[in-house]
């Protein structure tokens, strides 16, 4: 009989934002197979959850974790932040499972997108999420279709490019409402509201301001 697979949400930083059931599946399941084990082993050492890890990043093939599940074993899939599978290493392997008939139960726990627009003070009701932006080809294009968007959207931008993504914004959709969510659920996390100009001048201001990790949110049209 096939083992299950549990997807589990993980902290996106503060590691008190792991759940109770996320931290008993992860006791009970045979193994975990976790995008950097290494990673893994801070948030497992803090639950003291002992359970053998295997390595599952984006360059592992599936097979590797269908096979466990397909001897019976029950494995518990984690990414290093969030929920697996949204911007992230997992949707294959859970495609290829259910393809397989191997039941997927879902462990839900923290994921930036929701908690960025839960607190944006932006419409929720319609929103659409675009996970990384091309970095060269494609990026123009992505920008200019965001100006007819009729609801919140919402994207992840690394620290090496908010600056140059603000520029971006402040290009080709000057008016709009932006909300950027810095290092959500850690010690500097804030948000910072305004035009794409507004939010470059408090950088301008405060250069420290452009470090960690980013949620942006697009005000509808
Ligand atoms: N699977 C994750 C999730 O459910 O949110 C996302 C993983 S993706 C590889 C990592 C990106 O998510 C970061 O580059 C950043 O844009 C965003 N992110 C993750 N943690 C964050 C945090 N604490 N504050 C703001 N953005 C965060």
């Amino acid at each position: 009989m096939n083992g299950n697979l549990f997807v589990i949400g993980t902290p996106i930083g503060n590691l008190g934002d792991m759940t109770q059931r996320g931290i008993e599946t992860l006791n009970n399941v045979d193994i975990i197979a976790a995008e950097d084990t290494r990673h893994a082993k801070k948030l497992l050492q803090r639950y003291e959850v002992l359970t053998p890890t295997v390595s599952f990043h984006q360059h592992t093939k599936p097979e590797k974790i269908l096979s466990l599940l397909g001897d019976g074993k029950n494995v518990a899939l984690i990414s290093d932040a969030g929920t697996p599978g949204i911007s992230d290493p997992g949707t294959n392997l859970i495609s290829f499972a259910i393809n397989q008939g191997i039941t997927v139960i879902p462990i839900p726990g923290p994921s930036a997108l929701i908690t960025a627009l839960c607190a944006s003070g932006l419409p929720t009701n319609h929103f659409e999420f675009f996970g990384f932006l091309p970095q060269k080809k494609g990026r123009q294009t992505f920008f200019k279709n965001l100006i007819d968007c009729k609801h919140t959207a919402i994207f992840y931008e690394s620290t090496h490019r908010i600056e140059k993504c603000l520029k971006e914004l402040d290009e080709f959709l000057p008016e709009r409402t932006i909300v950027l969510g810095r290092e959500l659920t850690k010690i500097y996390e804030e948000f910072l509201r305004g035009t794409a100009s507004e939010i470059l001048h408090t950088f301008e201001m405060f250069p420290e301001k452009k470090k960690g990790e980013f949620v942006l949110l697009v005000g509808a049209k």
